[in-house]
């Protein structure tokens, strides 16, 4: 008797690092063909380096799309006064369409009020409450929406095309910044969803009923194979610096990604995943506030 050896199909490798250069493209593109020069302002506290590398890499891939990009330091001892006061002056400011304040901040600095300090219609991260509330009711055509979850429901439609309506979404992480509003832009593209936290008890008897499971944890390699369904999409949000065997600083997902992918149909890796789509969505939603400026102008 011959035997068949039915492999499963390689999984998608969902390429951001491509996805986000084609975003970025349009985003230039629009800006050539509407006269329209959005403005971007990113402020940063202090000296940490990652936090300086994004945002450098953000003020950078502003200025190349033709947006006017103003970066402003402060020093890790900056009052919080002087913070609000600097960003009233931004929101004042006709050519910013969006400020940015990179997180996390000193400790003597209210991160809270600093965000709600934000003017709504310029706040790009989308995490000011006025934005958080209007995409929680469905409002999300008049909202700013963060970032980081738009990025993910582009690669997760990039994977199953336009229409998740019924799928089974697990999202494991509940920040305000990608848990949260990324199970709200799923039950707004009508998934079931399911949010897997801390406390939840038997985390896997949830996730391996996931066609759609993403992980935002900050844990290295949390989700193994016994987390997941076979055939299911997994999107991995994590960045975690770890060393290698050989003392190397490398960057490791939420995602056991050896174990895991074989069992996907789609997957994104780390690096090169979730991550370079976050700048490019951070574009994209400052041309957004840039053109919702251009016609309240005109209105
Ligand atoms: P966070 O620390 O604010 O939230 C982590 C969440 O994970 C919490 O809600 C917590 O309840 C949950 N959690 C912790 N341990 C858990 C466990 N054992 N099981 C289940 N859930 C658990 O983190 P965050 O800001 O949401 O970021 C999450 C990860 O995503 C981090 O690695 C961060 O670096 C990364 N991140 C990446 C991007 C990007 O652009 N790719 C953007 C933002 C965050």
């Amino acid at each position: 008797m011959d035997i068949v050896r039915l492999s499963s199909p390689k999984p998608l490798i969902l390429n951001g690092q491509k996805i986000a250069a084609d975003i970025v493209a349009e985003v230039r593109n629009s800006v050539e063909h509407e006269g329209i020069t959005p403005g971007l302002a990113v402020v940063l506290v202090g000296s940490d380096p990652a936090s300086a590398v994004y945002v450098r890499n953000k003020s950078t891939r502003a200025r190349e799309c033709g947006f006017l990009s103003r970066q402003i330091d402060l020093s890790a001892d900056v009052s919080e006064a002087e913070l609000l006061r600097i960003i009233a002056e931004l929101n004042a400011d006709p050519v910013v369409h969006g400020v940015l304040v990179q997180l996390p901040l000193p400790r003597h600095i209210d991160a809270k009020r600093v965000i709600e300090s934000i003017d709504p219609v310029k706040d790009v991260d989308g995490f000011h409450y006025a934005n958080a509330g209007r995409l929680s009711t469905g409002a999300i055509e008049t909202a700013l929406v963060p970032c980081t979850p738009l990025g993910v429901m582009r690669l997760i439609k990039e994977a199953i095309g336009p229409d998740l309506s019924g799928k089974h979404a697990v999202v494991v992480g509940r920040s305000n910044i990608v848990g949260k509003p990324l199970a709200q832009l799923l039950i707004n593209a009508n998934c079931t969803v399911s949010i897997v936290h801390s406390r939840t008890a038997e985390p896997e008897a949830l996730t391996r009923q996931a066609d759609i499971l993403i992980a935002a944890v900050g844990v290295p390699k949390l989700v193994n194979a016994s987390w997941v369904k076979k055939g299911a999409v997994v999107i991995d949000v994590g960045i975690n610096r770890e060393l290698d065997a050989a003392g190397k600083a490398t960057l490791v997902g939420d995602v056991d990604y050896g174990q895991v992918s074989p069992l996907t149909s789609a997957i994104t890796p780390v690096p090169g995943g979730v991550g370079p789509m976050t700048i490019a969505m951070l574009l994209q939603n400052t041309l957004l506030a840039a053109r919702r400026a251009q016609q309240g102008a005109k209105a």
